[in-house]
C-alpha cells in the first residue's frame, strides 16, 4: 500500500468523528504563520494552535515568495489576520543550498525547465528570516498594517528563538 492509500484510510476514520464544522474561515486568533515545510516542525503543536486559530502557510525555507505574499495579503485583507510570524528552523534543508548547482544537476538529468525560477537557497538562518520579514514589512499593502516577527525553531529542543528585526 502507498503512503497516500494509508492516509486515505486514516481519513475514513477521521470524517465520521469530524467535529470542526462550526469553525469560521476567519482565523480566530487573527494570526498567520509562514513556516518551513520541514516534516519535523509541527506548527500547531509547537505554537499551541487549535484548528481555526491561524493561517499556516508553508514552503521550503519559510520564504516570502510571490505566492506566500498572495496568501499573506489575503490573510490580512480578506480574512482578518493582524499578526504575521515567520518561522524558520535549525538544520533547514534550504540552508546552504546551492541554487545553481541543483539547477544544473537537474537540467543534466532531466532537461531544462523554466520553473521554479529559484530554490531560494540561503547561507544564514537569521539573515534569511530578516530578509523575509523585510519583504512583508515593505510591501505597500501590508506595511504598517500588520505586526511581523521572525523566529528560529530548534529541531533538537522544540524551542523558538526570536530573530531581531535588524
Ligand atoms: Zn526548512
Amino acid at each position: 500500500m502507498s503512503e497516500i492509500d494509508d492516509v486515505l484510510k486514516a481519513n475514513e476514520g477521521y470524517a465520521p468523528r469530524f467535529a470542526l464544522r462550526h469553525l469560521s474561515k476567519h482565523p480566530a486568533r487573527r494570526l498567520a504563520v509562514l513556516a518551513c515545510m520541514d516534516a519535523r516542525l509541527n506548527v500547531e503543536q509547537a505554537l499551541g494552535l487549535a484548528p481555526g486559530d491561524a493561517h499556516i502557510i508553508r514552503n521550503a525555507g519559510a520564504i516570502v515568495t510571490d505566492d506566500a505574499l498572495r496568501s499573506l495579503v489575503l490573510s490580512h485583507h480578506e480574512l482578518g489576520a493582524r499578526e504575521i510570524m515567520i518561522v524558520g528552523h535549525t538544520e533547514c534543508g534550504v540552508l546552504g543550498l546551492d541554487d545553481a548547482e541543483l539547477r544544473a544537476r537537474l537540467a543534466v538529468q532531466f532537461g531544462p525547465a523554466e520553473k521554479p525560477a529559484s530554490f531560494h537557497g540561503f547561507l544564514d538562518l537569521e539573515n534569511n528570516i530578516r530578509e523575509q520579514m523585510d519583504k512583508v514589512k515593505s510591501h505597500s499593502w501590508l506595511r504598517g498594517r500588520v505586526v511581523v516577527r521572525g523566529f528560529v525553531y530548534d529541531v533538537k529542543t522544540g524551542a523558538l528563538r526570536e530573530v531581531s528585526a535588524d
